[in-house]
C-alpha cells in the first residue's frame, strides 16, 4: 500500500511521510522507496547512494586525539571540555598542569603538603589553608578567642575526603617527606606516560 488516502487531494507517502498529490502518489512511492532511506540516527530521508556519506558527515564518531575514545561529532566539544580523561587541568594547589585522570591522585598528595603560616607560625596543610585562614586569622573575632590548636578533633564538614586531622607538630620532617612524595609522584607519572606513549 503506497498511500494513506485523505479526503484532500494529497496523500501521505508511507515511506517518507510527505504529503504528495494523489495523482502522483504511486509514481512518487516507487521512486521514493527505491531511492530514499530513513537515516536511523536522525530520521532524515537520505538518498540511498549518499547514505554513508550522510552518516560520515553527521554522525560518524571521531577519535578524540587526546584519549583515543570514539566520540560522536556533536558531543566532541563537551568531551574535550569536561569528560576526556586526558584533558589538562591545573592542580589547584601548585598549578601544575596534569591530565584529569592523574589530577585527583596528585591533588590528594599535593594538598597534603604543609606550608608555614607566617601569621601564626604553624605548618598548615595546603588543602586546609583556606579553612585555616578563615578560622584562625579572620580578624573579626578579637577579644574572646584564645589561639586555637590546629587539628582539634572538633573539626567537621570542611574536609570532603574525611582525612585524618592534621598532626599538631608536623615540623620540617613532614614537609620534606610530603615534598619528596609529590616530586616522586610527578616523576613516576611522566615516566609512565612516556612508556605508554
Ligand atoms: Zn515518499
Ligand atoms: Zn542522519
Ligand atoms: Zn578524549
Ligand atoms: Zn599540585
Ligand atoms: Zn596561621
Amino acid at each position: 500500500m503506497a498511500a494513506i488516502i485523505s479526503q484532500s487531494s494529497t496523500a501521505a507517502c508511507t515511506h517518507c511521510g510527505k504529503d504528495i498529490p494523489t495523482s502522483n502518489i504511486d509514481l512518487h512511492y516507487v521512486h521514493c522507496f527505491r531511492n530514499l532511506e530513513k537515516c536511523s540516527v536522525c530520521g532524515e530521508m537520505v538518498p540511498k547512494k549518499h547514505a554513508s556519506e550522510h552518516y560520515g558527515n553527521n554522525h560518524a564518531p571521531i577519535d578524540c586525539i587526546h584519549c583515543g575514545e570514539a566520540v560522536e561529532r556533536k558531543s566532541l566539544a563537551l568531551h574535550r571540555g569536561e569528560r576526556c580523561p586526558q584533558r589538562i587541568i591545573a592542580c589547584e594547589y601548585c598549578e601544575f598542569p596534569l591530565p584529569a585522570v592523574d589530577l585527583y591522585k596528585h591533588q590528594d598528595m599535593c594538598g597534603n603538603r604543609t606550608e608555614f603560616c607566617d601569621a601564626c607560625g604553624q605548618y598548615v596543610r595546603l588543602c586546609q589553608r583556606a579553612e585555616h585562614e578563615l578560622r584562625s586569622h579572620n580578624h573579626s573575632n578579637s577579644a574572646s578567642g584564645s589561639p586555637r590548636v590546629d587539628g582539634s578533633p572538633g573539626r567537621e564538614g570542611g574536609d570532603a575526603n574525611g582525612r585524618r586531622p592534621a598532626s599538631t607538630s608536623p615540623g620540617r620532617m613532614m614537609l620534606t617527606i610530603a615534598v619528596t612524595g609529590a616530586a616522586f609522584l610527578l616523576v613516576s607519572v611522566f615516566l609512565q606516560r612516556r612508556i605508554d606513549g
